[in-house]
């Protein structure tokens, strides 16, 4: 065993008893190549990251070019930081309607924290509503909205004040009412286990939202970025939000989260008391920078039209008994398989053959298919005959 391989076991906190356990060499567009001399096919880009494959050469100049300026100078919102202004500004040009002011984090729980707390600073409201199976993050907050008992039983007790709705269901939005200071949800459930609910209810959900002036935010933690096909889910469903969260592929491979409102909104964070949501490393400078790049080459290479073409070629070839049932929108996909015994096959299989399969959460019977949404016709497709092999 290697030295490094043996101060994983020994040093590093584990989050289950039976971590993947691979040892990375290197990685390199859709491939990642292993210690052992094995390359793998990346299908789940670190879980909807990696949506330009691994070290994207544009993200990569930029991190360099950044590297040569200035590494982290003061807490967030305080100096002009060059890399930080332009992509708040490339954000709020591609963001629908007011979204455009832009707060930074680092991940995707902090930005959910950060949109908790100033739904209820600009309602002056506390309730909370969100739905079940949903996966917002696992900081306090973020776990008090996230709507699965087992995950967050064993931390009660948790942000008293928010009511759980089933999701996609109609008639449940009526309880929604003016005491709400937000609603949150996936515009697409991920960890849920893909789950996309119908245009009618998020429009229904919108509706609902400005009526009793609780706002919307849409967690697109996952669902951002080209990864459903359009740059941002929610014009999946012609929805504008209040508010969005944004974190994952945001940054090109390099930690980067925000929750983004109207100046409007986000403005009742600056007073009463000042200082009342401040970061050290939100918005670092480097992932700043390498979001800018990842951006550029997301929207020069009309990279959610991929999204579209890989579900297009997933659903066309994956085609087989044991497949229940094929989830999700873009390259955003689960497979349901026909048992939790059918599910650990396959992914056994696979990743003894070349190709990483992701898993959600919530679910012991999908399979998470999430490729970096630049991946080449030929490997998706040699990913797709493992897939279907693993199944015979
Ligand atoms: N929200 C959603 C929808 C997610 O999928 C995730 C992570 O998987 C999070 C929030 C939490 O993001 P992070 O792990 O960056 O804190």
């Amino acid at each position: 065993m290697q030295p490094t391989e043996q101060a994983f076991i020994d040093h590093l906190a584990w989050t289950s008893d039976h971590p993947l356990n691979l040892s990375v060499q290197h990685a390199s567009g859709s491939f990642i190549h292993l210690s052992d001399g094995k390359t793998l096919i990346d299908l789940i880009s670190g879980i909807a990251v990696s949506s330009l494959g691994h070290r994207h050469p544009a993200v990569i100049q930029a991190i360099k070019d950044q590297l040569d300026k200035h590494l982290h100078v003061m807490v967030y919102g305080e100096f002009v930081q060059d890399a930080q202004a332009s992509f708040a500004k490339a954000l709020a040009d591609v963001l629908p309607g007011m979204l455009n002011s832009v707060y930074f984090t680092m991940t995707g729980t902090e930005a959910n924290e950060g949109a908790l707390k100033v739904a209820k600073k600009a309602t002056g409201r506390s309730r909370m509503v969100s739905f079940t199976n949903s996966y917002h993050g696992d900081t306090h907050g973020s776990l008090s909205v996230t709507g699965r008992n087992v995950y967050r039983d064993p931390f009660l007790p948790l942000l008293p004040d928010v009511e759980f709705l089933p999701f996609g269901d109609l008639d449940a939005l009526a309880a929604i009412d003016d005491s709400v200071a937000c609603v949150i949800t996936e515009p697409i459930q991920g960890e849920g286990g893909i789950v996309v609910p119908s245009v009618k209810w998020h429009q229904a959900l919108r509706n609902r939202c400005t009526e009793t002036g609780a706002l919307l935010i849409f967690d697109e933690i996952q669902t951002g970025f080209g990864r459903t096909g359009k740059l941002f889910a929610c014009e999946q469903f012609d929805v504008v939000p209040d508010i969005i969260t944004l974190a994952k592929a945001m940054g090109g491979g390099m930690p980067l989260g925000a929750f983004v409102a109207s100046r409007e909104i986000m403005g009742t964070l600056r007073s009463d008391p000042p200082l009342s949501h401040v970061t050290t490393f939100g918005g670092h400078p480097v992932s700043c920078a390498a979001a800018g790049a990842a951006l550029k080459v997301l929207i020069e290479n009309d990279l959610p039209a991929r999204a579209s073409h890989i579900e297009s070629v997933v659903r066309k070839r994956l085609v087989h008994p044991s497949i229940l049932e094929i989830r999700g929108m873009g390259a955003m996909l689960g497979m349901n398989l026909d048992s939790p015994e059918t599910t650990q096959k396959v992914a056994d299989y696979c990743l003894d053959n070349g190709v990483l399969l992701g898993w959600t959460l919530h679910s012991n019977t999908l399979i998470r298919i999430a490729p970096p949404l630049n991946i080449s016709a030929s490997v998706l497709n040699d990913a797709i005959d493992v897939i279907l092999k693993a199944l015979e």
